[in-house]
């Protein structure tokens, strides 16, 4: 070990907290060793007595003390907003997961185990003060050093502490379990807003996302947010910068008796992205509501973001999960699977619904031959060319997948074989008046087309499709770009 103070390493101030007197003199010698200075504590409440007069850069603290111990300590310094940020390091005698557990949860920055890691303590304390975030200013003071300080204060804090951190994990699990009742992102939001908006009303909670068909923007509002409170909101979210133009809001007013006899004294407007860390943002969430609900509620708030973020995100990735697993990735057309299991639940509905279907095989004509003269690449190229022009040609209504390599299958609700007939040779001249980008001017990438109607509920997909198979073998042997059925 050496015993030189590194240059580029600033002198620290180190609060120690132990109740072993021998513990603490090898800490302190340890520290100054490498040029730092230490301040010490036997235990918790000496250490919070400490930080009313004293500002170090890190606290070491034991774990297993008399009277506030260092979990204890280290939860009371991490719930106040003063002192959050004064990095603690846990020293424990054993090196049990549940010790560990026990540092993690009480936000400890850094737990290490007294025989096997002491060597390290120097260095771990120095890096925790260097990529600490707070604020180097002489005034943050804890509150309970502030107040009547006394065991009771400390018990009462650690009671208020607990407690605050039991509604924190009761809103993050109420929050992550909306994911797993619902799979609708609306129905997700609308949950969301309904968990939080007890903590804004009276007041407007909004809740803007970036949806897989663009900007989706939510809110509710009580009695005493007026317009023009709204219309902040929606300003506020629209400046966060990924909501341009500004989305349209859907607001749900809310009233209840007891707000109607209250009213905003102080209002306030706070906006909080709804990110993932490693994610692009997806949402914000704003809200305008008095200041003492906000000021109380802010930790929640904070967690209410964060949970949305996470939301949002894993919305976003089962929506691209979905998309992937139901189209074909050169088309972007519905995949095989995807095209035969929608015409199976149509014809569910038809049955029922005592309504008509046909349907449409769709074959490209001597498509090996434009992979033959202009190589495989050009043929992609025209595959998701006709494709498009195949979706430009068709009705909202009918459902278009690919469902081999150039066949496509079209189906089309509530149209008979005339219907469908008509429909293909629209298509099937449409397809062919515009050049084809890639393939000389002149050259044009025909359709056979075969048809079949549906028969009624004694009928079968398998069938249906059979016979439309059948057509369209005919269509190729009869000379091809031509409708069949
Ligand atoms: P026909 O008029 O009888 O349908 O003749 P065809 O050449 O279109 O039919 P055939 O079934 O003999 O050949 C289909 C060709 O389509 C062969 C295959 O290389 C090509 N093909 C299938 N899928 C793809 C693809 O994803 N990309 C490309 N570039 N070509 C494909
Ligand atoms: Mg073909
Ligand atoms: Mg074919």
């Amino acid at each position: 070990m050496t015993n030189a103070v590194p240059k580029d390493s600033p002198s620290l101030q180190i609060l120690l907290v132990d109740d072993n007197p021998i513990q603490l003199s090898l800490l302190r010698h340890l520290f100054q060793r490498h040029g730092h200075s230490t301040i010490e504590a036997r235990n918790g409440a000496e250490a919070l007595i400490v930080l009313a007069t004293e500002f170090p850069d890190v606290v070491v603290s034991d774990c297993v003390m008399p009277l506030v111990d260092g979990y204890q300590l280290c939860r009371l310094l991490k719930d106040d907003r003063a002192t959050r940020h004064l990095p603690v390091l846990l020293l424990t005698a054993q090196g049990t997961g549940l010790a560990r557990f026990w540092a993690k949860t009480c936000g400890a920055d850094r737990f290490l185990v007294k025989g096997r890691d002491l060597d390290h303590v120097v260095e771990a304390a120095a890096a925790l003060a260097a990529q600490s975030s707070r604020p180097r200013t002489a005034s943050a003071v804890p509150k309970l050093a502030q107040e009547n300080f006394g065991v009771d204060a400390i018990q009462r804090q650690l009671a208020q502490a607990l407690e605050q951190r039991l509604i924190e994990t009761a809103l993050r699990d109420s929050i992550a379990r909306l994911y797993t009742a619902d799979h609708d992102t609306p129905r997700l939001i609308e949950g969301f807003i309904e968990i939080l908006q007890e903590l804004v009303i009276p007041g407007a909670l909004l809740v803007a996302y970036l949806g897989e068909e663009g900007l989706w923007c939510h809110g509710v509002h009580g009695s005493s947010a007026s317009e023009a409170d709204r219309h902040a909101l929606e300003e506020a979210i629209s400046r966060e910068g990924f909501f341009q133009p500004s989305p349209h809001c859907h607001w749900h007013p809310i009233s209840n008796d007891e707000e109607r006899r209250r009213s905003m004294r102080d209002p306030v407007l706070r906006i909080f992205p709804a990110t993932t860390p490693g994610y692009p943002a997806v949402g914000s969430l704003a809200f305008i509501t008095e200041r003492r609900a906000a000021d109380d509620f802010e930790r929640l708030f904070e967690i209410a973001a964060e949970e949305l973020g996470r939301l949002l995100s894993l919305e976003d990735s089962r929506l691209r999960l979905y998309h992937q697993a139901i189209r074909d990735s050169l088309t972007g057309l519905f995949n095989r699977h995807h095209i035969l299991d929608m015409l199976g639940m149509e014809l569910d509905q038809c049955g029922r619904f005592g309504q008509g279907l046909s349907v449409m095989l769709i074959d490209l004509d001597h498509f090996k031959a434009v992979n033959d003269r202009f190589g495989h690449a050009t043929g992609d190229q025209v595959l998701s060319v006709m494709a498009q022009r195949m979706v430009f040609g068709l009705r909202k209504v009918d459902q278009l997948g690919r469902v081999g390599g150039e066949e496509f299958l079209v189906y089309c609700p509530q149209t008979d074989l005339e219907g469908v007939r008509a429909l293909a040779e629209r298509l099937r001249e449409q397809v062919i008046v515009d050049p084809i980008p890639g393939l000389p001017s002149g050259d044009r990438v025909t359709l056979s087309i075969g048809l079949a109607a549906w028969e009624g509920p004694e009928d079968s997909a398998e069938r249906l499709l059979s016979r439309a198979d059948k057509a369209l073998y005919q269509a190729k042997a009869e000379g091809r770009n031509r409708v069949v059925g």
